[in-house]
């Protein structure tokens, strides 16, 4: 069977790569929308630097700063109308996943008018405005990938808008911005990494290429287990988590996230369980199911962060996540 590699986003590393680059966003358009969370683009100088280089570039920009976590389609289609009230011709998201996906839808609608029946179609034009991204937490990977999950309330779960034409051209991985983030979404998030690496080399879409991409950015984000455990990480391990998190991202790109996800996205709808700690809490359960039918895969992954047995992953997490969430037998059933 053949195998598929495919990844059209130029990704910047490094300290200060916004500003030493400044002429790719100069390239990007004549007015910027910039898409943001409500605070922490603020808070954690890469909206500043962001501005700094528009400024110096002559762009204007305008800025939709209420992205909630989670975004809804409603978020969506309202900072498409913004883009288009301003005449935006270019898009930078700066934030978390949660504001970097709806960036991308809000690239799509502003230039596209799609139902919201017709949202999930998969069938769209090639006609979306051109995206820069800036990942300020180290988990989605969304700065590499060509998905937009938004809270879908008529269907009471997240849903997915998947297509190659939402893919940003530019990702500037800067993990300077991330030196303020909790320690409680820096675990959430790097377990929501982890959990792309493992889908995806659990996936059928696994490829060579996703495979050493997944199995570098497992090892990384394991080499950060007890420094995350013991809230002390360093500037370069947080670098190393910001680099495995893309790298994550380039492997779902490929081949996609499985049942953990799935499943995840229900525990975020249903019970407000953030996005990476739902796939945490469902991960080695998964890893354990499918050791029966892919125990040499298992293996491969377990190895990659030097563990042995499931039940050692399996108390990595719980010492990372802390007291589980109970579900009653009720909410199962439903
Ligand atoms: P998030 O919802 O984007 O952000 C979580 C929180 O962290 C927010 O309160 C945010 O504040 C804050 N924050 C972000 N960066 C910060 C920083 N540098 N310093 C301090 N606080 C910061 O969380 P996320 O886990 O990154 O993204 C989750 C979303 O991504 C979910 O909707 C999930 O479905 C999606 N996702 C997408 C993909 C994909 O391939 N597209 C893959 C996995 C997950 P502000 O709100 O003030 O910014
Ligand atoms: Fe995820």
């Amino acid at each position: 069977m053949s195998k598929l590699y495919y990844m059209p986003t130029k990704v910047i590393m490094g300290n200060g790569c916004i500003a030493a680059n400044s002429g790719l966003l100069a390239d990007m358009g004549k007015k910027a929308l910039i898409v943001t969370g409500r605070h922490s683009a603020k808070a954690n100088g890469s909206l500043v630097d962001v501005i700094a280089v528009l400024n110096a570039n002559k762009q204007e920009y305008v800025i939709f700063d209420s992205v909630m976590a989670n975004p809804t389609i409603e978020c969506a289609y309202a900072g498409a109308a913004f883009a288009r009230e301003n005449s935006a011709d270019f898009v930078i998201a700066i934030g978390g996943g949660s504001p970097m996906d709806a960036a991308k839808a809000m690239a799509l609608l502003a230039r596209q008018d799609i139902r919201e029946e017709d949202l999930f179609s998969g069938v769209y034009s090639g006609d979306v405005l051109p995206m820069a991204f800036v990942p300020t937490t180290a988990g989605t990977g969304s700065e590499v990938t060509q998905y937009s999950i938004l809270t879908n309330h008529k269907a009471e779960t997240k849903t997915s808008i998947a297509s190659p034409v939402i893919f940003p051209k530019l990702a500037f991985l800067d993990a300077r911005y991330m030196e303020g983030l909790s320690y409680t979404t820096t675990i959430n998030t790097a377990i929501d990494a982890l959990s792309h690496s493992v889908e995806g080399m659990l996936s059928n879409r696994a490829s060579t290429i996703s495979d050493s991409l997944a199995m570098e950015s497992i090892r990384l984000i394991a080499s950060c287990f007890e420094s995350l455990k013991n809230r002390s990480l360093t500037r370069e391990q947080r670098e190393s988590l910001l680099y495995a998190s893309t790298l994550a991202g380039m492997v779902i790109a490929n081949t996609g996230t499985t049942a953990v996800h799935a499943m995840g996205y229900s525990l975020t709808y249903y019970k407000d369980i953030d996005h990476g700690r739902a796939n945490g809490l469902l991960l080695a359960a998964f890893l354990g199911f499918v050791e029966k039918s892919l125990p040499d895969r298992v293996r491969t992954i377990l190895s990659g962060m030097k563990l042995s047995a499931v039940k050692e992953f399996s108390s990595v997490l719980e010492d990372l996540l802390g007291e589980k969430e109970s579900i009653s037998m009720d909410e199962k059933i439903k």
